[in-house]
């Protein structure tokens, strides 16, 4: 079994595999805002004072210190970012792991390729989606981190999503761990096409076909469930006639290991390493934790809710909250540090 990588986000028929990784019960010490002062972190303060005293700790008291532990992070040199799901909830992509959230069957790559029927289903769901999903936009904390970056205060930016949004928002040194379900390529010779290009030839293959089915039930990850596929036609690669697929890492597949060298670089190239909206929930993050650990670098963390992370020694700051809302105070805070310094 290879399933360590299940990508998140929009398009990702996998986006799922949160029936696997739903948060744990009990795991509520955490929630709320964790004061994490140091090494104390989620250890320490918040899981014995537990969820019920949590609530009573004023918010604003114990964000002040934690935010100022973050944005002291930045004073040694550049910063890692490693961002999943929750960085794009703002732009109301759902996120799968969240509490809540029902449990969805990850689509199987093995699964699109060996069943037609399969395909005939999933390329109908795109395409009858991507007319809801055509108005995503980027968010504030995607342009809060594009900013940074900008200024010379990131190393790069690694992330989980295949929602592309962070190449929209500026972001230029970026390691898209799962792949972008923007882009589609054919099996056989990887010649690469654009979603966009890929749902006009099915529009001129089935024709009306959109129209149709526009009622369709939209489902949590951008596609839609339409019921009549009987008779679509897939598309194919124009230039050899071959299979096409998303070029995102599917359920049962491994991250290139190109793009996970890419994602080591910027993380040695960092002095400190910020997760954002993440559980850490997939291997491939974990894995880039231990490498900052290595390094001996101090980890943030930034998520509503528990992470896999939140009781190693080397998270020195925990932040309970939104990632647009922090990012977004950071790019202020670190503007007045500039500033006046
Ligand atoms: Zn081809």
């Amino acid at each position: 079994m290879h399933d360590e990588d299940r990508p998140t986000g929009t398009h990702s028929p996998v986006a799922a595999g949160a029936a696997a990784v739903a948060a744990p019960t009990g795991a509520t010490a955490v929630t709320g805002i964790a004061a994490a002062t140091g090494r104390a972190a989620a250890t320490g303060r918040a899981a014995a004072i537990g969820a019920a005293d949590l609530h009573g700790v004023p918010a604003a008291e114990a964000t002040t210190s934690d935010f100022a532990l973050l944005a002291d992070m930045f004073a040694q040199g550049p910063v890692a970012i490693l961002t999943g799901a929750g960085v794009s909830t703002d732009s109301g992509i759902p996120d799968y792991r969240g509490a809540g959230t029902p449990p969805r069957t990850p689509m199987r790559i093995d699964q699109f390729v060996s069943d037609e029927a399969y395909r005939r289903r999933f390329w109908a769901g795109a395409r009858v989606g991507a007319t809801r999903m055509h108005q995503v936009e980027p968010n504030a904390g995607h342009r809060a981190l594009a900013e940074l970056e900008h200024a010379g205060r990131l190393s790069g930016v690694i992330t989980q999503n295949v929602d592309g949004l962070h190449a929209r928002a500026g972001t230029a040194n970026l390691a898209e761990l799962h792949g972008n379900g923007a882009v589609i390529r054919c099996i056989e010779h990887d010649h690469r096409f654009t979603r966009a290009e890929v749902l006009g030839w099915f529009d001129m293959a089935n024709p009306g076909f959109a129209d149709r089915n526009a009622d369709a039930v939209i489902t949590p990850d951008g596609d839609a469930d339409v019921q009549e596929t009987a008779g679509v036609r897939v598309p194919v690669c124009p230039a050899c006639a071959g299979m096409l697929r998303p070029n995102v890492v599917y359920f049962g597949e491994h991250v290139p290991p190109a793009v996970f060298g890419h994602a080591e670089r910027i993380v040695t190239a960092a002095s400190a390493l910020i997760i954002a909206g993440s559980s850490l929930a997939v291997n491939t993050g974990v894995r880039l934790v231990h490498r900052a650990e290595q390094r001996g670098l101090p980890i943030a963390v930034i998520n509503r809710g528990p992470t896999t992370i939140d009781r190693r020694a080397s998270v020195r700051v925990r932040i309970d909250a939104g990632t647009s809302e922090v990012f977004t105070a950071l790019v202020t805070q670190l503007g007045e540090t500039i500033r006046l310094g």
